[in-house]
């Protein structure tokens, strides 16, 4: 930003979980954004939909407001700081479309009970220790041992997350006709592209050790 003072705006995953996480940085790059007087637009806001299905801890406690979707809690928190000036959100049907629609035409920030809503969510997920894997794909192509590394990732998220359920079958059918966790040859391609700085090859370890006993 000193370097470059004519930036007009700049471009940020923004979404509660990543707020304070280690590698994203969402709180200190916004901050720098803040301090340069830069607007910023948001992307990620629900985190390539990973804040859409919740387990059921964290989903309880968004029940418990006033019947918004998970959706509209997480893009609502990112539009809800001073100098975002727009928030991207990916939305794959109408029904996604009016829902979005519905809480930004009239645009209300988080309350203080919505934002510790937020809050406990947070901690929730952070707690199941799920892997932090936005599906952008990036890593894919350039994977020698055609691992589907997301999807792989994902089978182990929803494994922890959902208290076992479906991660074995899925991991199953999606490696019937790819690599499995097992085959990586530990060349680190995929490291070197990923955006959220993820420990692909110890990660990959890991959901060896789960699926493929
Ligand atoms: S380190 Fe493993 S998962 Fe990553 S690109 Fe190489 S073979 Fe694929
Ligand atoms: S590049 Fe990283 S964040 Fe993107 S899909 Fe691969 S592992 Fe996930």
């Amino acid at each position: 930003m000193t370097e470059y003072p004519e930036v007009e705006v700049v471009q940020l995953q923004f979404n509660y979980l990543d707020y304070d996480d280690a590698s994203v940085q969402g709180r200190l790059n916004y901050e720098v954004c803040l301090k340069h007087k830069k607007p910023v637009i948001v992307m990620e806001p629900v985190r390539g939909g990973a804040l859409v299905k919740l387990p059921p801890a964290a989903q309880k406690v968004f029940d418990s407001l006033n019947g918004g979707s998970n959706a509209s809690y997480a893009i609502r928190y990112a539009a809800s700081f001073d100098n975002i000036i727009m928030t991207l959100s990916g939305m794959g049907n109408m029904e996604m479309m009016l829902d979005n629609i519905g809480y930004m035409k009239d645009f209300k920030p988080l309350n203080e009970a919505e934002f510790q809503a937020v809050s406990k969510v947070c901690k929730i997920l952070k707690s199941q220790n799920l892997i932090g894997c936005t599906d952008c794909k990036y890593c894919v192509a350039g994977c020698p041992a055609n691992i589907p590394i997301p999807t792989l990732f994902a089978c182990l998220n929803s494994h922890n997350a959902y208290g076992g359920w479906g991660g074995g079958m899925y991991y199953e059918i999606h490696t019937s006709s790819a690599g499995k966790a097992s085959d990586c040859v530990e060349c680190g391609a995929c490291e070197t592209v990923c955006p959220q700085h993820l420990e692909i090859r110890s990660l990959l370890k890991k959901v060896a050790q789960q699926f493929e006993k």
